[in-house]
């Protein structure tokens, strides 16, 4: 079995599922009481985020980078950064190690296609839904990308940065992300990701009608099936 690096603790409410997830994919494939093989460098989101608003992201990358150097020096044979957010900076964390990193929206991309689905909406941070590091990877992937209008886009990203990363889970935010999502459908969406790693600690499979791509879910299962392969 390979050892996993994660770079989490942004926010630690979604590493926490990741942890979860990788051990319990890895015992349903080897069974009896067989676990994942797995290093943890955990952030303090705190500063983290501190940097994001701040446009300081450079400095959040040097954060990053020395995180994986620890983790590849430690023994990771991979690395997942488990946030779709700090994938803004991956370039600047894969120059500085000789280990890959699994960008968290191959994994999607992935289920996607074999779902056949032509144009999906995109939830997450702001930075995520509008700036192009994050939906530039769906480019030549056959999926077109929308993402929330008018204050969608504000909605969504205060949920995330106020609540869910604070393990706040509230009834009227699911309803009000329901609504962009049932907006979302009739303007073409076939297709919901769930481009947070907190937000599936908000939606779930039964909320929506459409297919939801779960990126830390994702991110995690494949992480497992990697470590096996
Ligand atoms: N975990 C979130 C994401 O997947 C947001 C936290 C962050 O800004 O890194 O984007």
């Amino acid at each position: 079995m390979r050892k996993i690096g994660l770079i989490g603790g942004m926010s630690w409410e979604s590493t926490a599922e990741y942890y979860r997830i990788i051990n319990e994919q890895v015992r349903e494939i080897l069974g009896e009481l067989h676990s994942a093989e797995i290093i943890l460098y955990s952030m303090d989101f705190y500063a983290i985020e501190k940097l994001q608003q701040e446009n300081r992201w450079y400095e959040a990358g040097v954060l990053l980078a020395d995180a994986a150097v620890k983790l590849e020096q430690a023994g990771a044979e991979f690395i997942l950064i488990c946030t779709n957010t700090m994938h803004k900076v991956i370039h600047q964390v894969e120059e500085m190690i000789k280990i890959p990193i699994i960008h968290i929206a191959e994994p999607t991309i992935r289920a996607i296609q074999e779902r056949g689905l032509g144009q999906i909406l995109l939830l997450g941070t702001r930075y995520t839904m509008v700036e192009d590091f994050y939906k530039g990877r769906y480019a030549g992937s056959g999926i077109g990308v929308q993402i929330p209008v008018d204050a969608g886009l504000e909605i969504v990203n205060r949920i995330i940065f106020e609540e869910l990363c604070l393990g706040i889970i509230r009834e009227e935010s699911r309803t009000a992300v329901l609504a962009i999502i049932e907006k979302a459908s009739i303007e073409g969406a076939q297709g919901i990701v769930l481009g947070c790693t907190e937000l599936e600690l908000l939606i779930r499979e039964s909320d929506v009608a459409l297919p939801i791509f779960k990126t830390a879910e994702l991110h995690a299962k494949y992480a497992a099936k990697e470590a096996l392969r």
